[in-house]
């Protein structure tokens, strides 16, 4: 059979938890509050990753569960109504506020969603509380976002207008870029989940074409086919050949002609190709082995392989929706293996045993393999870039050229 190798394993994991995904959902909707319900542990994981990717402003905060609420000597459910309307009453302008459930919180049943309605009750509508649980129990650090999207679902409005919904955090530089495209393709109605205001839900219905930005929206997908609205299927933005087929699967969904999609996309393509060339020059003929973390890791392999040269060891995914990703599949090498899972031991031997030029992995990951002389990228660091878009497959290719180059010049 032809195609890449899906495998699977399972045992120990090295991966951000959901509640990492906070980071970037924060800096998206400015008048919404991520409350983690969760341990010290949790706050300090949260600052940290904040801390380090970006100037965080405080938009999260964590309502400590501490021994005795472990313990079930207290009423944690009275302590976190409490937490949270002294929250509420010293930040007025909160609009949404998220209650993020965590390991902690869901070893000791703490029924967040209760509590949500709850509070959404006491407050009479001025703030919206919704909850997910971004626990490292169930989630990996991007199905955070996965969680997020899917609690708004039930209160996004109903319409029959025919639009196109773009599904999942982008730069908002970016996502201008985008539209603007769109727009020039005459796709004129596009909404977008997450918002940048928490209350400016879009509508959803039948007549919604959904677009997904991101790969790892899974349950936000299905809950939106549940609305009535349409899923496309498509190879992922990133790098220029994704981007491109992900725009024409949009365009011809609403049946713009291909002349019109030619005329717009194929310049564009043209001064991407001349943006790739010097990285190309640096990534070619290079071995890659991707770790499975974000869910990003197929479109990336797919783009560095086909579009950069890079030869694919491993590409591993901490999940992987056939269905959705069938596209990004086909477009990998035949006999490439996918490995689905972690088990991070037999992994990290199988990246000492075949020594590729480049890791990408988490962080926890990155200083042990780079103190080993192996050249490592974190994947983190590609969620918060903004690498989506034609435009971008520059930026995204220069994204790896960059620790290759640096460790070429180490080693002489
Ligand atoms: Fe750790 Fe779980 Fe808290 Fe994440 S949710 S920081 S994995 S304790």
């Amino acid at each position: 059979m032809s195609g890449p190798t899906l495998l699977k394993e399972s045992g120990p994991r090295e991966v951000f938890c959901g509640l990492t995904s906070i980071v970037w959902l924060h800096r998206r909707m400015p008048d919404a509050f991520f409350l983690v319900v969760g341990s010290r542990t949790c706050a300090h994981l949260i600052q940290s990753a904040a801390g380090v990717m970006i100037f965080a402003e405080p938009r999260f905060g964590t309502a400590i569960l501490n021994e005795r609420d472990l313990a079930g000597l207290a009423d944690a459910q009275e302590e976190l109504d409490r937490v949270a309307k002294e929250l509420l009453q010293r930040r007025p302008e909160i609009r949404t506020l998220f209650l993020v459930g965590s390991c902690p919180s869901e070893v000791i049943k703490l029924d967040l969603s209760r509590a949500a309605e709850r509070l959404t009750d006491e407050l009479q509508g001025r703030v919206r509380v919704v909850n997910y649980s971004g626990s490292g129990i169930e989630t990996t650090f991007t199905q955070g976002e996965d969680g997020a999207l899917a609690a708004l679902i039930p209160f996004l409005p109903s319409s029959d207008e025919r639009q196109l919904l773009l599904v999942g955090t982008l730069a908002d530089a970016v996502e201008d870029r985008l539209v603007h495209l769109f727009n020039k393709l005459n796709i004129n109605a596009i909404k977008s989940l997450p918002p940048r205001q928490s209350t400016d839900l879009p509508a959803v219905g039948p007549g919604t074409t959904v677009l997904l930005t991101q790969p790892y929206l899974t349950t936000t997908a299905r809950l939106l086919k549940d609305r009535g609205a349409r899923v496309l299927t498509a190879p992922f933005p990133l790098g220029a050949e994704g981007s491109r087929r992900w725009m024409e699967t949009a365009a011809r969904d609403f049946e713009v002609d291909e002349a019109q999609i030619d005329s717009v996309l194929s310049p564009l393509m043209e001064r991407a190709q001349i943006a790739l060339a010097p990285h190309r020059e640096v990534l070619k003929g290079k071995r890659i082995f991707l770790l499975p973390e974000s869910q990003l890791e197929l479109p990336l392999a797919r783009f560095l392989q086909r579009e950069c040269g890079m030869e694919l060891v491993e590409v591993g995914t901490p999940y992987l929706n056939r269905d959705q990703m069938a596209e990004e599949i086909a477009l990998l090498p035949e006999g490439t293996p996918v490995m689905e899972g972690q088990h991070v031991e037999l992994q990290l031997d199988r990246v000492r045993d075949s020594k590729p030029d480049l890791v990408v992995c988490g962080m926890g990951l990155a200083n042990p393999l780079e103190a080993e002389g192996i050249a490592t990228k974190w994947s983190i660091e590609l969620v918060f870039s903004p690498i989506h878009g034609i435009d971008q497959a520059g930026e995204l290719a220069e994204l790896f050229s960059r620790p290759l180059r640096r460790h070429q010049l180490l080693a002489h």
